[in-house]
C-alpha cells in the first residue's frame, strides 16, 4: 500500500484548570493512497480531535506531540501556523456533519465556492471560476447547478447543502478528505446517497477519505480499513471484512452487535454497551474499557494491554495477548 498519512504515537492534550485532557493518547495509524480509513468509536473518545490533530485546527491549549507526523510525505509535527494553512485545502480538505456550521449564511453559494478557485489560483478569470464552480457542482450532484450557485445556504434542502459542502471541499483537489459524521444529520436515503457520492467521487479523482463516524453501518457502507477508537487509544485496527468477520476487541464486536440487524456476538449474549465511556481527565488503571467489558478479568483492571499483530490486525487486549502464547508487542 502506497501511503499517503502515517502518524506514529500521536498525542494530543489540553491543559484545562482541572488538569490535562487526554483526548488523543498515543495511536498510530495509516492511510493510504485511494483507500478509506474508518476511525470508529462514540462520541469524546478522541476522533474529531484526532482529525484537527491532523489539520492543525486546535485550539491554544492543545498540545499536539508525535514521533511521526508524516503527511504526503512532509513531516508535520512542527510546521508554522502558515504551512499549516498551506497544507489544508492543498492536501487535506474537511467536510462536516452539518454544513451550516462551515457554509456561511450571508453569502450565496457563488462566492463560497469562487473563493476556493481564487485562493489556489490568484488571477484565475472570472468565467473560468463560473465554469468551475457549474463543474463541480454538476459532478456532486447538484440540479441547475447555475442556478443553485445564486442562492444562500439556507435555500437548500439538507442534502444539496451537504452536496455544496463536498464541493467546497473538493474544489482544491484535495489528496485526503477528512467527512466527520458526513451523513448523520440526514435521512436514510439522502445518507445513502450522499455515501455513494463519497464512494464514486474518491475513485474518479484517486482521493483518500479518513472517515469519522459512531456509526458501524456507514462504516460498511465504504470504508476498506476501519480503526476503532477507545478512550484516546486505538483499540484494534484492519481490513473492514476481517473486522466485520471476526472482531477481536470486545469494544469491536459491542459496536458491531448493535447495529440493528446484525448479531455477530458470541453466544449472542451482547446486544448493547452499558456503562459511559471515561472522564479522559482521570483514564481507569490498566484496560481502559475493563469498567465496561463483559470478559474482563483480574489483570484487564492492573495492567495496560499492549498492541499485538495478528496476521496483520492491530489489537490491544489480553485475551489476545493470551491467544498467542502471552507474547506482548
Ligand atoms: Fe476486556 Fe480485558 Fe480485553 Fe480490556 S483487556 S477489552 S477488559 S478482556
Amino acid at each position: 500500500m502506497e501511503k499517503l498519512i502515517e502518524v506514529k504515537n500521536l498525542r494530543t492534550y489540553f491543559n484545562t484548570p482541572e488538569g490535562v485532557v487526554r483526548s488523543v493518547d498515543g495511536i498510530s495509524f495509516e492511510i493510504g493512497v485511494g483507500e478509506t480509513l474508518a476511525l470508529v468509536g462514540e462520541s469524546g473518545c478522541g476522533k474529531t480531535v484526532t482529525s484537527l490533530s491532523l489539520l492543525r485546527l486546535l485550539p491554544e491549549t492543545a498540545e499536539v506531540s508525535a514521533d511521526s507526523l508524516d503527511i504526503a510525505g512532509i513531516e508535520s509535527i512542527d510546521l508554522t501556523k502558515e504551512q499549516a494553512r498551506a497544507m489544508r485545502g492543498k492536501v487535506i480538505s474537511m467536510i462536516f456533519q452539518e454544513p451550516m456550521t462551515s457554509l456561511n449564511p450571508v453569502f450565496k453559494i457563488e462566492r463560497q465556492l469562487g473563493e476556493v478557485f481564487r485562493l489556489h489560483e490568484p488571477g484565475i478569470s472570472k468565467q473560468e471560476v463560473f465554469k468551475r464552480s457549474v463543474d463541480i457542482l454538476q459532478r456532486v450532484g447538484v440540479p441547475n447547478p447555475a442556478e443553485r450557485l445564486k442562492v444562500y445556504p439556507h435555500q437548500l434542502s439538507g442534502g444539496l447543502r451537504q452536496r455544496v459542502m463536498i464541493a467546497i471541499s473538493l474544489a482544491s483537489s484535495p489528496k485526503l478528505l477528512i467527512a466527520d459524521e458526513p451523513t448523520t444529520a440526514l435521512d436514510v436515503t439522502i445518507q445513502a446517497q450522499i455515501l455513494d457520492l463519497l464512494k464514486r467521487l474518491q475513485e474518479e479523482m484517486h482521493m483518500s477519505i479518513l472517515l469519522i463516524t459512531h456509526d458501524f453501518g456507514v462504516v460498511s457502507q465504504i470504508a476498506s480499513r476501519v480503526a476503532v477508537m477507545y478512550a484516546g487509544r486505538i483499540v484494534e485496527q484492519g481490513m473492514l471484512e476481517d473486522i466485520f468477520e471476526n472482531p477481536l476487541h470486545p469494544y469491536t464486536e459491542l459496536l458491531i452487535a448493535s447495529i440493528p440487524g446484525i448479531k455477530v456476538t458470541r453466544g449472542g449474549r451482547l446486544q448493547t454497551i452499558s456503562g459511559t465511556v471515561p472522564n479522559p481527565l482521570h483514564f481507569p488503571e490498566g484496560c481502559r474499557f475493563a469498567p465496561r467489558c463483559p470478559y474482563a478479568r483480574d489483570i484487564c483492571s492492573r495492567q495496560e494491554p499492549q498492541e499485538i499483530d495478528i496476521g496483520g490486525r492491530r489489537v490491544s487486549c489480553h485475551l489476545r495477548t493470551e491467544d498467542k502464547g502471552g507474547e506482548q508487542a
